[in-house]
């Protein structure tokens, strides 16, 4: 019993010793909430989130100069094909079924050469930051449309173009 309590007292003496360091360690450790929030968030190495930036804008660079591209090739294309023959055949292709056309179903024109869509009237989907479903807006019919309603026609009349 003796020395159980001479262990306790050691124990006691030794606590009273630390406990202004404990206080001081815990008085440390108290954080404000921000401090703590700061404490969460993952590291980032400046260099690398740099590299990822300047990659981000070249990819954006390189996708804006194949829109240009895709646009000039289109809007130089004559849509058309010269066969071995000599014979110019329209090379815009006839697709039927336009869901977001109006009104719907109506058919479009997808050029063999340039892959440029002619499209009648049709609805578009804009991004919309305060709308999840986006905003809604009807796109007038292509310019160049006639030339899809002329080979719907000669479908229709089993002509060949
Ligand atoms: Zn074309």
């Amino acid at each position: 019993m003796a020395e159980k309590d001479n262990v306790n007292s050691i124990v006691a003496e030794v606590m009273k010793g630390l406990a202004p360091a404990i206080g001081q360690a815990v008085q440390n450790a108290r954080m404000s909430p921000e401090e703590l929030n700061e404490l969460k968030k993952p590291y980032l190495d400046p260099a690398k989130e740099a590299s990822n930036l300047r990659l981000r804008r070249m990819t954006q660079a390189e996708i804006t100069r194949g829109l240009e591209q895709r646009k000039a090739r289109q809007d130089n294309c004559p849509h058309k094909i010269t066969a071995q023959g000599g014979v110019t055949t329209s090379s815009i292709n006839v697709v039927h079924g336009l869901i977001c056309s109006e009104p719907p179903n109506m058919p479009y024109g997808l050029c063999g050469h340039c892959e440029k869509e002619i499209k009648s009237q049709h609805w578009v989907v804009d991004y919309d930051k305060d709308d999840p479903a986006g905003k809604y807006r009807l796109v007038p019919a292509d310019p160049l449309y006639w030339k899809v309603q002329e080979l719907v026609e000669a479908e229709i009349s089993g002509n060949n173009y």
